[in-house]
């Protein structure tokens, strides 16, 4: 199996997760990897945790996993995240509380790293956004490609003895990246269930280790179905709004 579906911040939305994961399925992945937050913001947090248990693939801590499970004081959250916090710790049995507690702050196997924020500082759950923010990243990362997500934008940073470059995946043809030898590779994956580029279906990716190819993805799902979900959950409006916007 040469093909590995990576996807994070899947932020208790099973609609959008269920719908990467079929069409993963239809592209014959046969392997999955996270870069982590299952839980926060939306509305089926038990839901996405069965479901990465039935997936049973590697997945990294991510922010929000971290402080549902870990009971910290959530004064230096965003408000509207602070509640959904409190909220998904309701929701959830011990045994997933334990699970979230337990993941790791990065993976490394079949040739590549995951890890959710950077890899300066794994723990620290730090934005990259830029090359400068890429670069310390780089400084610490042992495999020639991580994947990684956070800032729920899909993205492209390129290492190569001249410097950082990123590399915007819409303007890929076809949205197919090819890897270039003798380069290291930072990618950011996107958002499963929170996308926040300004398109608001799911986005995932596709390695292929042979073809030595990654594909991003955008999947359309039920985002109705998951207004509903937070709505009738009483969680802020906010929430429901902006995956319709895809912001
Ligand atoms: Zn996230």
């Amino acid at each position: 199996m040469s093909k590995i579906a990576i996807f994070g911040d899947v932020h208790s939305n099973i609609d959008a997760f269920d719908a990467v994961l079929a069409d993963a399925a239809s592209l014959g992945a046969g392997e999955y990897m996270s870069t982590g937050d299952i839980v926060g913001y939306n509305a089926d947090p038990g839901e996405c945790m069965a479901r990465m248990r039935e997936l049973g693939c590697p997945v990294v801590m991510g922010n929000h996993d971290y402080y549902v499970s870990k009971n910290l004081d959530l004064s230096d959250f965003n408000p509207h995240a602070a509640k959904v916090v409190e909220w998904t710790r309701g929701r959830l049995s011990e045994a997933d509380l334990e699970e979230l507690g337990a993941l790791p702050f990065t993976y490394t196997g079949r040739g590549v790293t995951v890890v959710h924020a950077t890899m300066d500082s794994p723990s620290g759950f730090g934005y990259v956004f830029d090359n400068f923010q890429a670069a310390a990243s780089f400084m610490n990362q042992r495999t020639p490609i991580c994947f990684h997500g956070h800032t729920h934008c899909p993205m492209i940073f390129e290492h190569s003895m001249t410097g950082v470059f990123r590399i915007d995946p819409l303007e890929l043809p076809s949205g197919v990246f090819t890897l270039r030898p003798g380069r290291k590779y930072f990618i950011n994956v996107g958002s499963v269930g929170q996308p926040r580029d300004g398109d608001p279906r799911a986005s995932y990716a596709v390695y292929d280790s042979v073809a030595r190819t990654v594909e991003f993805r955008r999947v359309a799902y039920d985002i109705a179905a998951q207004q509903a979900k937070i709505r009738a959950a009483g969680l802020p409006e906010r929430l429901a709004e902006r995956l319709a916007a895809g912001m």
